[in-house]
């Protein structure tokens, strides 16, 4: 592990006695458009401080759960297959220890390394994502392991009915009607039907994964393939409380390029949403 100068605030609980354990996984080579998710986990912790670890969505307070911030583990850059393993393999031994993983991206593909982890240890997991981006592609440029095909490599770990999109507003055709032949369940352009879908899957091992480009990139531009339109901020933050009713195994947040928003309003809302979500589940 890559020991950072700081946790996310309030995420100071040792590891033997923390439920969810926090890492990052800084890599973005497969990055289509504007590099940068790579420095997404350090930017979040930094920027944590003028966060308050009280919610008052949620009446709950970060120093209250059980979190403990594992720092960023260190991938090879290039290849994508060595930095997958890396996360599985870390992943796998979250799992072994009775931890749940939350993960820091990182370009959208680092989530196939917990997945794949996940996906072992709880067979007929459901996978709840959140993405402007379908993420669908079968292969994107010649790759089969791309940010832009990581929910298609899902799909293979889960098989049809176990995938759950919202907020989707761009991909190809091809993409639309690999969903809209029953392989995942996708909602359009936002998020309705988010609450319904909690109830229907009460009970059953998910996992969420949230593509911070599925926000409006006029208040969320820090990010490596903005896609306008998108939902609001309130509407995000407004599903995260019913997630607890789920039995959820584990998150991500990806796809936050810091530097790309040099107001620094894009990192402030990726901490947000964590502060939300770690309270949540
Ligand atoms: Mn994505
Ligand atoms: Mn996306």
């Amino acid at each position: 592990m890559n020991h950072q100068p700081y946790a996310f605030i309030g995420c100071e609980t040792p590891y033997n006695t923390a439920d969810l354990v926090l890492f990052g996984a800084p890599f973005d080579s497969t990055t289509s458009y504007r590099p940068g998710a790579r420095f997404g986990p350090g930017a979040m912790r930094a920027e944590s401080y003028g966060l308050e670890t009280y919610s008052p969505y949620q009446d709950r307070d970060l120093c209250d759960i059980p979190v403990f911030d594992a720092g960023d583990l260190e991938l090879p850059f290039g290849d994508p297959g060595p930095a997958l393993d890396c996360i599985e393999t870390f992943t796998e031994n979250l799992l072994r220890d009775g931890k749940r993983p939350v993960l820091l991206g990182g370009e959208h593909l680092v989530t196939l390394g917990v997945l794949r982890a996940l996906a072992k240890a709880h067979p007929g997991i459901h996978i709840l994502h959140f993405d402007a981006h379908a993420d669908l592609r079968e292969q994107y440029l010649g790759q089969t392991l791309s940010h832009a095909c990581v929910i298609r490599r899902a799909w293979e770990l889960t098989g049809d009915g176990h995938i759950h999109q919202w907020g989707v507003r761009s991909g190809s055709r091809e993409e639309f009607s690999f969903a809209a032949q029953g392989h995942v369940e996708q909602r359009k352009f936002d998020c309705d039907g988010f609450v319904q879908a909690v109830e229907r899957l009460r009970g059953q091992p998910v996992y969420v994964t949230i593509d911070l480009d599925v926000l409006d990139p006029s208040l969320f531009c820090g990010t490596g393939t903005p896609e306008a339109g998108g939902i609001a901020f309130d509407t995000l933050i407004r599903c995260i409380p019913a997630m607890g009713r789920m039995d959820v195994k584990g998150f991500d947040l990806c796809e936050l390029a810091p530097q790309l928003d040099p107001s620094g309003v894009s990192t402030a809302t990726a901490c947000k949403v964590l502060r939300e979500m770690l309270l949540a589940v």
